[in-house]
């Protein structure tokens, strides 16, 4: 950084008080992440309202030599938002960008800034009755910036793709400052490279997202959830498939919960029931929809559903949502594994994809390996089987010491299980990004002419290496070995 007085002094005159603090107390909660496993420090923290201050603010820290952070809600799991310990960089949080410009219901479009958080678009749609097809456990602070900067996906990809899906037009502040503008969607468009979908996933180190224009559907006019128990995740998979014959198109959701998680989950959550009298080793959780004027016989089609599965020897017990308050309880039971299990220890965490058709059979090979490879540790997978996807947990043996535990055998089960994933043709990160947690172990296992690209990319896009430094693109070997 060439003058940080300088610096500091004209970032506070151009933001004025409500977009620029130094104030410890305000930083704090912006310093750490979310599962609590990064802190960091920063020079200070920008909230700039608009794209002309987004772009101003780059600007000047260009000129200085700045490094920036890019924050939206600051839910993302891979650490992406923190800041180093240097205290050299700027955090530049979107939260005040947070307008909902249009919701149109005519061309099913919406025109958010980076800040809005995804339940409040939730909600605007649904005023409209509109919806926007992608929501997650995290939906009360998630932003559209850091969802897009993420290419996050969650519970309904299985039917409508992830982020990069419902992005229609985007505008991004790029390193240098300029603005590049994409925002009208254009449904054919065949100009060269589509650069919005480079900046898309690219966590902050390629530009600043200011605002999107995303995709929206016509709201539900009926839905169906069902919870079954499983003997087995490979009885999962049946059932999945068999989903899949019978609802086709009506199929939204089909999420994977272990007998831990549901446990842990209720040990959490004081008022919270088990859908199933009984326990089993395994649990789905399934949603059917129907649009508006297509909802006839719905409920029908899901309890035969069900009783086929039962007759095949497939479910061992199963229940649809009597109404929309339980359904959404069965919701809330999925949506609190992460908060539960924050509260239960430390563990490792992998999102993981391995091929969809095969995933049952590497989840049944994989925990048994890392619990015996580890002694102690006791491994879950839950999550988006329909995507091939899922949260391959480990928890820690009981009484290790936090934070030594994941600096020390943490590492190496992390090692152990991205191994394992790269020998199945899968995926280390499916959902959550690279962030700083996987950076390293993306450059040890990712393909090398992929990460030549992307090293050359971001030189081409931010030369002076000042967007998210330290998150995602790996360094180049011989930088590793200085
Ligand atoms: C309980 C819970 C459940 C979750 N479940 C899921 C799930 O099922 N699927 C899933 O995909 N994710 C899930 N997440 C993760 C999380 O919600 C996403 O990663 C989300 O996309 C991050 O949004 P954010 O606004 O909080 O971004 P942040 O955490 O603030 O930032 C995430 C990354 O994006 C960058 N970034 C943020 N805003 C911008 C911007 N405007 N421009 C450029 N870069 C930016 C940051 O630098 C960082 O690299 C869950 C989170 C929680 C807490």
């Amino acid at each position: 950084m060439r003058d940080p007085d300088a610096f500091l002094a004209s970032a506070a005159e151009l933001l004025g008080e409500r977009g620029f603090t130094r104030d410890p107390d305000l930083m704090a909660p912006w310093l750490t992440d979310w599962r609590g496993r990064y802190a960091g420090n920063a020079l200070a923290m920008a909230s700039p309202a608009s794209t002309e201050e987004v772009s101003a603010i780059v600007r000047l820290c260009a000129r200085h030599r700045v490094p920036i952070v890019p924050q939206g809600g600051n839910s993302g799991m891979s650490g992406g938002a923190t800041p180093d310990d240097d205290g050299d960089a700027l955090l530049l949080s979107l939260r005040r960008m947070n307008a909902i410009r249009e919701v149109n219901a005519d061309s099913r479009q919406t025109v958010c800034e980076a800040g809005v958080i995804l339940q409040n678009l939730h909600d605007a749609a649904a005023d409209k009755q509109m919806r926007f097809p992608l929501t997650l456990g995290g939906k009360g602070s998630a932003t559209i910036g850091g969802l897009i900067a993420t290419n996050a996906g969650g519970t309904q990809v299985l039917r409508h793709g992830t982020m990069r899906t419902q992005v229609l037009g985007l505008e991004a502040v790029l390193a240098d400052g300029s603005v590049f503008d994409a925002l009208t969607p254009l449904k054919k468009d065949n100009r060269g490279f589509d650069l919005k979908q480079l900046l898309i996933g690219s966590e902050g180190t390629l530009g600043i997202v200011t605002a999107a224009t995303l995709r929206l559907l016509p709201e539900i006019g009926e839905r169906a959830v069902l919870w079954a128990g499983l003997r087995s995740i490979g009885d999962a998979r049946r059932l999945l498939l068999h989903c899949e014959a019978r609802a086709g198109n009506h199929l939204e959701g089909f999420e994977v919960i272990p007998a831990h998680c549901l446990t842990a989950v209720l040990d959490h959550l004081p008022d919270a029931r088990r859908p199933l009298a009984s326990e089993h080793a395994w649990h789905a959780l399934i949603e059917l929809v129907a649009e508006e004027g297509v909802t006839d016989g719905l409920s029908e089609l899901a309890e035969s559903i069900l009783s086929e599965a039962f007759e095949a020897g497939t479910i061992e017990d199963a229940t649809i949502a009597a109404s929309e308050t339980q359904a959404e309880q069965f919701w809330l039971l999925r949506d609190s594994i992460s908060p539960a299990e924050r509260a239960i220890g430390p563990a490792m965490q992998h999102d993981i994809s391995v091929p969809v058709a095969r995933m049952a059979d590497f989840v049944e090979q994989a925990v048994p390996e890392v619990e015996a490879r580890f002694p102690g540790t006791s491994a879950v997978a839950f999550g988006h089987l329909g995507d091939g996807n899922v949260h391959f947990h480990v928890l820690a043996p009981p009484n290790v010491v936090r934070g030594e535990w994941e600096d020390g055998e943490g590492k190496a089960i992390s090692a152990f299980v991205h191994d394992l994933v790269t020998r199945w043709g899968g995926s280390i990160s499916a959902e959550h990004g690279i962030g700083q947690m996987k950076r390293d172990e993306l450059g040890r296992l990712g393909d090398p002419v992929a990460l030549a690209m992307m090293r050359s990319i971001k030189q081409a896009l931010d030369p002076q290496g000042l967007l998210n430094p330290g998150k995602l693109v790996p360094l180049a070997p011989e930088a590793c070995s200085n």
